[in-house]
């Protein structure tokens, strides 16, 4: 130990180890483990690989603790859920007007994939769709493919406060089956909504959807969120703070696919899930939480993840428009003491 910095983060994992908030969450992980439902995404053989078993939570808390159980180390492609952060950095990269202009905030209702377009403007609805996430992809600034990437790349490492790579065969995958994004990616361009490096921005889509993390990155990233754009661990700026109310708005309205009114009706937290099993949801000033399991439901969101949102939501009060007191306070929880109920 040299300094206080190093210290408070020992005191921190110490606390995070044993407080009874993470044996709550080692509950949750037990109490959801033999969910069976869902299916595992099979679209691409590389997703189909993954096994049903693989169950990880984790929360991190905007003063930097980070609490997680199960398969929290283990990787996985970020699929949709880079949606919502790369329209971060699309913003910061050309202001909210022009990428107002570009890419719509109303939820479609429509599945991810959809082939739809706004018919007054041909914006596409959000940037949480396929056809969103294209044109967003294409307002990120670079001088060629590769440096877009690497600034995706970037931005994603001042998010979790580690590098990440790409999973080559997952890219590979997607862009051999990517017909039906290309489609959407040449109506946008002969709508002029797109600029003419399209086969570039796919190539660019198709990699920041192959992208490696895992539950503890995602807690990090929503976390971050909840922090203003700010990584609570590192300090890092992920996103300028201007923007990070647009992207967490588009989480709440479209950030679970055609399920968002339902989620948001049920859970409230703004959150954004991929078709790897990853969900990231924010509870804004308070704490972010990553799951990961692959069983998706019907419209393309994790089983167990959305489960153990919803009971955290409900436990600890943290939909946004409840105004009771929940039935489990936060702070006592992760710092352990008195108030904690039947343990
Ligand atoms: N790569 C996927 C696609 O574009 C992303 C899907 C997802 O997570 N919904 O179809």
């Amino acid at each position: 130990m040299t300094n206080t910095g190093e210290l408070k983060a020992f005191a921190d994992s110490i606390t995070a180890a044993t407080s009874p908030f993470r044996n709550y969450l080692s509950d949750l992980h037990r109490k959801y483990l033999p969910l069976t439902d869902g299916a595992v995404a099979d679209y691409i053989p590389e997703l189909a690989l993954a096994d049903p078993s693989w169950f990880g939570v984790a929360v991190a808390t905007v003063d930097g603790q980070v609490f997680d159980v199960g398969d929290c180390d283990r990787t996985f492609t970020i699929q949709s859920i880079s949606k919502a952060f790369v329209y971060g950095l699309a913003l910061e990269d050309n202001g909210r007007d022009y990428v107002n202009s570009k890419v719509g905030v109303e939820p479609t209702g429509e599945a991810f994939n959809a082939i739809v377009l706004d018919e007054t403007t041909n914006r596409p609805y959000n940037p949480m769709v396929n056809a969103g996430a294209i044109a967003t992809a294409d307002l990120i600034k670079g001088k060629d493919g590769t440096e877009r990437l690497k600034r995706m790349l970037d931005m994603f490492r001042r998010y979790t406060g580690r590098d990440h790579d790409i999973n080559v065969p997952v890219f590979l995958s997607e862009k051999s089956t990517g017909n039906r994004n290309r489609a959407i990616a040449y109506l946008m361009l002969n709508f002029g909504m797109v600029g003419d490096r399209i086969d570039e921005t796919l190539d660019l889509y198709f990699q920041q959807c192959s992208i490696l993390v895992n539950a503890r990155d995602l807690s990090l990233m929503a976390a971050t969120l909840a922090n203003g754009g700010v990584n609570p661990i590192t300090g890092d700026r992920a996103l300028d703070q201007r923007y990070v109310q647009d992207v967490v708005s588009i989480m709440l309205t479209c950030g679970m696919y055609d399920s968002s009114g339902d989620w948001a009706y049920r859970v409230g937290m703004p959150a954004k899930s991929g078709v790897g099993g990853g969900i990231t949801a924010v509870s804004p000033g308070k704490l972010g939480i990553g799951t990961f399991s692959p069983p998706l439901d019907a419209k393309g969101n994790s089983l167990r993840g959305i489960q153990v949102c919803q009971q955290l939501s409900q436990e600890f009060g943290l939909h946004p428009f409840n105004v009771a007191a929940p039935p489990k306070d936060l702070a006592t929880w992760i710092k352990g003491g008195e108030g904690l109920d039947s343990w």
